[in-house]
């Protein structure tokens, strides 16, 4: 008779990126790891076809907050899923774009290993660039920059990022401009103003900029103008969240193609 050893349980989640909203631009790893999960926690982000994947046996939790309402606070999602990880169950947590990329996917990572849990991650395609594809522009242009800077428009203190500096917008400014760095902000629906005029510190008031909301999406909407009429555009074409703002001379050339080619294009200010 041979003994067969036990083995070892090791409680586990997996963090899946679910993409920016286009339930065809899951990859086939996150594609996977939801069909196999016994547990599902998702985010509001996240477009409910990615469902379809799912086992009918699955539990799906949904986690959602939007903005500043929060629907379920953070230390219940990452306390929650740490106990459905120690009773034994396959945790598939589903967060928007990557699941790394903003969104406190570092957080839940570093809050569940350290309760000994294993954390896998599987990439998922960010906003940002969902949004450069939307408006068919790479934000890597070579003849206009060299890089491309993520950044929050959303830096509020909580006890996560107490020791954090504040974001130095002119600095951020200043940097992208000598330096030619295209910004992609995130979360900079509600600060839009105050970004523009922080920015306006080190960046040329016609530097390009463009808003995207709903990037990937049916329902995907885009506005281009230049800095020192961000936050009218806001206005003016009424975008909310989830949107994100680029700012950088890579959309020169969609400028102009919106003004040749202006009324069934995008939008114009
Ligand atoms: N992890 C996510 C980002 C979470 S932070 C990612 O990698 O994309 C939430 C912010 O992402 C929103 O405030 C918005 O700025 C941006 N965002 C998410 N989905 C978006 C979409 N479909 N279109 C435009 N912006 C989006």
């Amino acid at each position: 008779m041979t003994s067969h050893a036990h083995p070892i349980f090791t409680p586990q989640v997996t963090l899946v990126g679910a993409g920016p909203g286009d339930p065809e631009l899951l990859t086939l790893k996150a594609v996977k790891a939801i069909a196999s999960a016994t547990v599902l926690m998702v985010d509001d982000l996240v477009h409910p076809d990615v469902l379809q994947h799912a086992s009918p046996t699955a539990r799906i939790i949904h986690v959602g907050k939007r903005g500043g309402c929060q629907s379920t606070p953070q230390a219940f999602i990452e306390k929650l899923m740490a106990q459905e990880a120690l009773a034994g169950e396959k945790v598939v947590r589903l967060k928007g774009g990557d699941p790394l990329v903003f969104g406190r996917g570092g957080e839940e990572q570093q809050h569940l290993r350290a309760q000994g849990i294993a954390v896998e991650v599987i990439n998922g395609i960010t906003a940002g660039l969902a949004a450069a594809h939307d408006l068919g522009i790479a934000l890597t242009h070579r003849a206009h920059a060299h890089g491309v800077l993520m950044i929050t428009g959303h830096a509020s203190p909580n006890p996560s990022t107490q020791r954090m500096p504040a974001i130095d917008w002119s600095l951020i400014a200043r940097t992208a401009h000598e330096c030619r760095l295209t910004l992609v902000v995130y979360m900079g629906v509600q600060t839009a103003a105050h970004l523009q005029q922080a920015l306006l510190a080190g960046l040329p008031a016609d530097t390009p900029v463009a808003v995207v909301e709903n990037a990937s999406l049916p329902s995907q909407r885009h506005a281009t103008s230049q800095l020192d009429r961000l936050s009218g555009l806001f206005e003016r074409e009424q975008l909310a969240s989830p949107a994100v703002i680029i700012v950088g001379d890579v959309l020169q050339g969609l400028q102009k193609l919106n003004q040749a080619d202006a009324p069934h294009s995008a939008l114009q200010a």
